[in-house]
């Protein structure tokens, strides 16, 4: 059933919105006129006939005539008035008798009334669909996703029980739906989940479970939720999804490694066996501003740094690259490694301050990760948290610059910009960077948009929902082995290949020419050489851990082409 205010919705849009403010000022005409005719009334009246009525009297004058009612109770007797009462009928039959009607109809019913028609919604997919990938729920999030799976060419489907929403992703912006209830077991028969080949339920944590049960009763194929409240990730297991994802943790933990200045907050993102891929902020390390090559980290801790991270943007670094200290370096190593450089940097800033501002599900969890460090915050948040009951946040709006200077923004380190809001996180990033130069400032990027002038703000570092989200989803599809790099950017395994057994790494010209990079070697029984060195042999029995873009990967597999059984 389409909802009164979904077709209320329909008139606040485009051309109908247009259409309506003609209408608006068609009325404004009629009023003027209406009291034009009534003034005249009184006036004629009062001059040819001597009789004095009042402005009310002149107004159901002027509408029973201009209507055609003419009831008669009040008339002229003169010719002037006889007159003026034909010319009021007259052009009461042309503007509220023929123009009005027809310019409702015209203007307002035709148009949707060809759009009802013109719209079928899809009910079901044609039996044949098969890889297809099923999206419920559109938010920024998976529509970065479907941004992605536009440009690799690849079959998704948007189910939708919202009439509207089905109609505008259709027709405005050319995506295939399906009209129907999620939850639906007969829609999810239509819709070939049996075929599909990944199914993503971004919709209610509740709704989520349901569709993972209904699914389940019907087939096997794999589902991944985006879970709202952290809590429900076990039930959401237990309901059948294959993976479930806690996107305000993960975001969480993104901004508080990012906006802290300790050395020793080496973050693990991953791991594969014994490797552990980590990030580490260089600001405030005896390595920032160097190149790799002085830096000596393969030297001291024997950790490889196999990327570099700045504004948003991963690249694998030469012995040349710089260590910015507004970046963040990707390290693969083991965890004894990690300690040693831990212990390497050691404390160099323990007066370390983050102000977290915004204590949503976001900015909880960075408090929580900052807790568990411990690194010192300060929360702001205007409102009352409904579902945290361990933090106290200082209550005010962040962006009254008196909250942040009483609650001692001065004395702060870092800073955590995480409202719902872009605008304000926009504006906080500005402020945070006026009331203290020296800050490190992290900042959410709710749109994809708003990237740039978050950084363009000033921020050290900003974190996008819409993005990592979308490309753990799209790492979570293609099975990647690590799914929290970045855009792009991931690990592959790959066994040696027949052309570069007895090579060492300098002489297979991996990096050079195919510009993906080895990060570790594992041998037939699982020992790990995690510090791969140009000396390196490549040996027949050995995996190779690679990092690189897709298009690199591509490359490798043209250049190596993978026998049957690999
Ligand atoms: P969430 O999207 O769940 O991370 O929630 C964002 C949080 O930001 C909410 O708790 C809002 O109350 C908070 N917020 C939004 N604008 C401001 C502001 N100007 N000052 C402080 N907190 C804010
Ligand atoms: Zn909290």
């Amino acid at each position: 059933m389409k909802s009164f205010a979904a077709e209320l919705a329909y008139f606040l849009r485009g051309r109908a919105r247009q259409n309506l403010k003609v209408l608006a000022l068609y009325g404004l005409f009629l009023l003027v006129l209406i009291l034009l005719y009534a003034n005249l009334f009184r006036y004629l009246m009062l001059e040819l006939e001597g009789r004095e009525y009042s402005f009310i009297a002149g107004i159901y004058w002027t509408i029973t005539v201009m209507t055609t009612l003419g009831f008669g109770d009040i008339t002229f007797h003169s010719d002037a008035g006889f007159i003026f009462a034909t010319l009021v009928t007259l052009s009461g039959v042309i503007f509220l008798l023929i123009i009005l009607p027809f310019g409702l109809v015209s203007l307002f019913l035709a148009p949707w009334i060809e759009q009802r028609l013109r719209y079928r919604p899809t009910y079901e997919l044609a039996a044949s669909t098969n890889d297809h990938i099923l999206i419920f729920g559109i938010d920024p999030i998976t529509r970065t996703f479907i941004r992605k799976l536009q440009a690799r060419k690849l079959l998704f489907v948007v189910v939708t029980d919202n009439y509207d929403q089905a109609l505008m992703l259709e027709e405005q912006e050319g995506f295939k739906v399906v009209y129907g209830a999620p939850t639906d077991a007969q829609v999810l028969r239509g819709l070939r989940v049996e075929t599909a080949r990944y199914v993503v339920a971004n919709l209610s944590d509740p709704e989520n479970a349901n569709i993972c049960l209904t699914l389940r009763s019907l087939c096997q194929t794999p589902v991944v939720t985006l879970v709202r409240d952290s809590d429900h990730q076990e039930l959401l297991r237990l309901a059948g999804a294959n993976q479930v994802i806690a996107l305000p943790r993960i975001l969480g933990r993104f901004l508080a490694t990012r906006a802290t200045t300790r050395g020793a907050m080496a973050h693990v993102l991953d791991s594969f066996g014994a490797l552990q891929i980590a990030e580490i902020p260089l600001y405030g390390t005896p390595f920032a501003g160097k190149t790799l090559a002085e830096s000596n980290i393969r030297q001291q801790t024997g950790l490889s740094v196999i990327g570099l991270w700045r504004r948003g943007q991963l690249t694998l670094p030469t012995r040349d690259s710089i260590l910015a200290p507004d970046s963040l370096a990707l390290l693969a190593g083991s965890r004894e490694q990690l300690q040693a450089l831990e212990q390497l940097i050691g404390d160099p800033t323990a007066d370390d301050l983050v102000f977290v501002l915004g204590h949503g599900r976001i900015g909880c969890a960075a408090a929580t990760f900052l807790e568990r460090k411990p690194v010192p915050f300060v929360l702001i948040d205007q409102r009352r948290s409904t579902s945290c009951r361990k933090h106290v946040p200082v209550y005010g709006d962040a962006t009254d610059r008196e909250t942040l200077q009483k609650a001692g923004f001065d004395r702060a380190s870092g800073v955590i910009v995480t409202t719902n809001d872009d605008n304000t996180n926009v504006f906080l990033t500005l402020a945070s960077r006026h009331l203290n130069p020296h800050i490190r400032i992290v900042a959410r990027a709710n749109q994809d948009e708003n990237i740039d002038q978050l950084y363009a703000a000033g921020a050290d570092f900003v974190v996008s929902n819409a993005s990592v989200g979308a490309t753990i989803l799209m790492n979570l599809l293609d099975r990647k082995e690590s799914a929290f790099l970045s855009e792009g950017m991931h690990l592959f395994r790959r066994p040696v290949p027949p052309e570069l057994i007895g090579k060492t790494l300098e002489a297979s010209r991996l990096r050079p020419e195919l510009g993906c990079s080895v990060v570790a070697l594992k041998n037939a029984v699982g020992e790990m050489n995690t510090t791969p060195g140009p000396k390196t042999l490549l040996q027949a029995d050995l995996t190779l851990l690679l990092i690189g873009s897709a298009e690199q990967e591509k490359a490798f597999d043209q250049r190596y082409p993978r026998t049957e059984n690999t």
